[in-house]
């Protein structure tokens, strides 16, 4: 159970995260020329291999903090909304707070994604004095296996210590799709989270190239289960992976390279993490006109794409702006990998 001083200081910055969120929608809804989510890579190293992932090597070294504060405050020069750590385990860089301090200074809001391995009492308390808002834990199964150890079993006491320290929101993700063998372990998850005071999302998990899988029966009724134990909030309001769960294509369009932008240990802006190459450009040179192209750019992987937060953003300006292909010469001598 958390204090009453943890308590209270949790519903004030609830509070303050959630008017920041609307100012930043009514901003988004007002004009185009501004990211609205940029996921950076403090560190490529993971100290976990799940077999599914693309995402983690076992020997990069930390970004330097002075460049990490240099692309940080790029996206806070390009209008960024909201910054979220990924990795790798971000975790493992020396400096995390640092960083998130220097988002919050230029104003974005400040997410983190992690396996929680490294989460201890006093590591949540410094993430609550460096100004941390959300905090995403995926959790895959309720003990491990040879896919993955991010299991409920060995992370259960660190959810615990969230409950009792976090004053920042906590989510924890659950998945179903390929590689997951028990598929109902999603639902032991879910509810877990949601016991502890957290909430909880399901997320479909997307091959080595971000792409659909379609959902057996028995995962689509879990999915679907799962869907109903959701709290709303701003990061499901759609139905995108509804069609995911049913094998369909969505008609959408992908707004990655503009809204959305990922940018890698290298400091290069990528679509997402699942289309890593383009534009493969340095975000310390990356321009409006850069997002205007990509704006307006349509992305052939879109149909059967999983990366749901990139549909989340691109929901803002689904009714906006119709987008054409990239012109032939441009992808031969731009580099464009894996769109197909
Ligand atoms: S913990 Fe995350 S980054 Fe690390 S290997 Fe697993 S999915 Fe990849
Ligand atoms: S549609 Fe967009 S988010 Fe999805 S894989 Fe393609 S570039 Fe990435």
């Amino acid at each position: 159970m958390p204090s009453l001083l943890t308590s209270a200081r949790r519903r004030a910055k609830a509070l303050h995260r959630n008017l920041r969120g609307a100012a930043m929608a009514a901003r988004a809804l007002a004009s185009t020329d501004h990211p609205l989510l940029a996921h950076i890579i403090p560190v490529r190293r993971c100290n976990l291999a799940c077999t599914y992932c693309n995402e983690f090597d076992d020997f990069s070294k930390p970004v330097p903090t002075e460049e990490m504060f240099l692309r940080v405050d790029k996206l806070g020069a390009l209008g960024t909304s909201v910054i979220t750590i990924s990795g790798g385990e971000p975790l493992l860089h020396p400096d995390l707070d640092a960083i998130i301090r220097r988002i919050r200074a230029n104003g974005i809001i400040a997410g983190l994604i992690t396996n929680g391995y490294l989460l201890v009492a006093e590591r949540i308390q410094r993430l609550n004095r460096a100004g941390l808002e959300w905090l995403q834990i995926s959790i895959d199964n309720v003990n491990p296996d040879d896919v993955s150890k991010k299991s409920l079993k060995v992370l259960d006491k660190k959810l615990q210590l969230l409950a009792e320290h976090a004053e920042f929101h906590v989510n924890i993700n659950s998945v179903v799709g390929s590689g997951i063998t028990h598929p109902q372990d999603a639902l032991t998850i879910g509810k877990r989270a949601v016991e502890l005071g957290f909430s909880s999302t399901i997320g479909i998990i997307h091959d080595g190239s971000g792409q659909l899988q379609p959902l057996g029966e028995e995962e689509r009724r879990i999915y679907h289960e799962m869907k109903s134990m959701e709290k709303r909030s701003f990061t499901r309001i759609n139905a995108f992976q509804d069609n995911i769960a049913q094998g369909l294509p969505n008609n959408w369009r992908c707004r990655a390279g503009a809204r959305y932008l990922y940018i890698c240990e290298d400091g290069l802006v990528h679509y997402c993490s699942q289309q890593r190459g383009y534009p493969g450009v340095p975000l310390a040179t990356y321009t409006r006109d850069d997002l205007r192209r990509e704006y307006l750019t349509q992305k052939g992987c879109a149909p059967h794409c999983t990366v749901s937060c990139v549909h989340q953003v691109s929901i803002f300006d689904g009714w906006r702006a119709p987008q054409q292909t990239a012109p032939p010469v441009a992808v031969e001598t731009r580099g464009l990998v894996q769109i197909k």
